[in-house]
């Protein structure tokens, strides 16, 4: 016997038939013997809707109210789920973060778990009782609401996996898995069985939406293996862990992000500190730099170039020019005319030759490149937002083909 948690995403639990569904998935684990503790997100748009109800009546309301507000939209799915499996003659019981002994951070809409307190789980299961947890939710040292940011009751379910120890940690949703790119732009794209932490967490900041950061960073702290897999068509999923069987393709996927642009500092002084001045200002004004280049000297000046996520554009922008005359240059850019193209993958590591593949199926494709970046495990180019889905299919063919 096993000690199982399993999380449903919104789009699991959207309606009375995918409730039905799901407890039917949750059932089949408990008649195996299992001790099974669920994790539930709102049912479908309902976080959605309901930051859209507070806007009608507050558009600045607290942060303390709208985690009141949000936090009851699991409240609802794990009401109805262990309705729904009473009703098919199971022993249910449905618990809040609160009951669960939750406690997180301070933080109101972005709470960090700090502890779980699992006492209240243990004597549920010892009941023999299938145990439904309301995601996304915590409690703090004030005894208030605290929510854990979009997205966190995939977090929420690695915490309870962590906390109980348990033997497995399943998160259903609506796609197969973690794929090699987004389907809905590499129609090849394929399912991987298997993928590393790291990889995982270099795609999810790369805007491939599977799993919420956190909660990746949390099973591999404590090294709780992970299998994201699909409540509906009952086929294996992905399994995220920290070593996996190397492919000969050396990758795991290719991702994008359009969400950046582009910021050009020319002119600048050729002296050292120049570097230094420029990216400690942007920093001390929250501003995320991500590839940086810079030109090489040409007598007295020189050029840096940078992106940064789009929404930090004009912050940028600004806290640059009203610092033009401390930093010395001579004139800025921006653009938001670009995309980042980036290949993951563990196995590059030891093997060369893969930056070069991934050139030249950009040089194939007449694809121009104007940064690159690089770390263990990515490989990263700055390209015309334009060309972005044709470099995607591009890199995709030239290394799973
Ligand atoms: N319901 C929350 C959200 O939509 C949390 C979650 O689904 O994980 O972000
Ligand atoms: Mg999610």
């Amino acid at each position: 016997m096993a000690l199982i948690v399993q999380k449903f995403g919104g789009s699991s639990v959207a309606n009375a038939e995918k409730i039905q569904n799901v407890c039917r998935i949750i059932s089949r684990t408990y008649d195996a013997g299992n001790d099974v503790v669920v994790v539930l997100s709102a049912q479908g748009d309902t976080t959605d809707d309901l930051i859209e109800k507070a806007q009608e009546i507050n558009p600045a309301a607290s942060k303390r109210e709208m985690d009141v507000l949000l936090s009851t939209g699991e409240q609802i799915s794990i009401a109805l789920a262990a309705m729904c499996l009473e009703k098919m003659g199971y022993p249910a019981v449905s618990l809040t973060g609160w009951q669960v002994g939750m406690q997180t951070s301070s933080d109101y809409s972005a709470a960090r778990i700090r502890k779980v307190e699992g006492s209240r789980i243990r004597k549920e299961l010892d009941k023999r009782r299938i145990v439904l947890v309301a995601g996304f939710q915590g409690i703090n040292r004030y005894g208030d609401i605290t929510t854990l940011g979009r997205g966190g009751s995939d977090t929420t379910a690695v915490a309870l996996a962590v906390a109980l120890k348990a033997d497995l940690c399943q998160i259903y949703t609506d796609v197969d898995g973690v794929y090699t790119a987004d389907p809905r732009i590499v129609p090849n794209a394929r399912k991987l069985d298997e993928i590393t932490y790291d990889e995982m967490l270099e795609l999810a900041s790369l805007g491939a939406q599977v799993l919420h950061n956190r909660s990746v960073e949390l099973a591999k702290h404590y090294g709780v293996e992970l299998e994201v897999l699909s409540s509906f068509s009952g086929n294996p999923g992905t399994i995220v862990k920290e070593v996996v069987k190397m492919e000969k393709t050396y990758i795991s996927g290719v991702a994008q992000d359009k969400k950046i642009a582009r910021i050009a500092v020319v002119g600048l002084e050729n002296v050292p500190g120049v570097a230094y001045k420029l990216f400690s200002l942007l920093a001390k004004n929250k501003v995320n730099v991500d590839i940086i280049l810079q030109s090489i000297g040409r007598g007295d000046t020189k050029d840096i170039s940078f992106t940064v996520n789009e929404k930090d554009e004009e912050l940028c922008m600004q806290v640059l020019q009203e610092n033009q005359e401390a930093l010395r240059f001579h004139e800025i850019y921006a653009s938001n005319d670009v995309a980042k193209i980036s290949i993951v993958g563990s196995g590059m590591v030891n093997n060369a030759g893969v930056a070069a593949s991934m050139f030249e199926a950009l040089y194939k494709s007449r694809i121009n490149i104007h940064m690159i970046s690089t770390s263990e495990i990515k490989i990263s180019v700055l390209i015309d937002k334009g060309d972005s889905e044709k470099a995607m299919r591009a890199i995709h063919d030239q290394f799973f083909d």
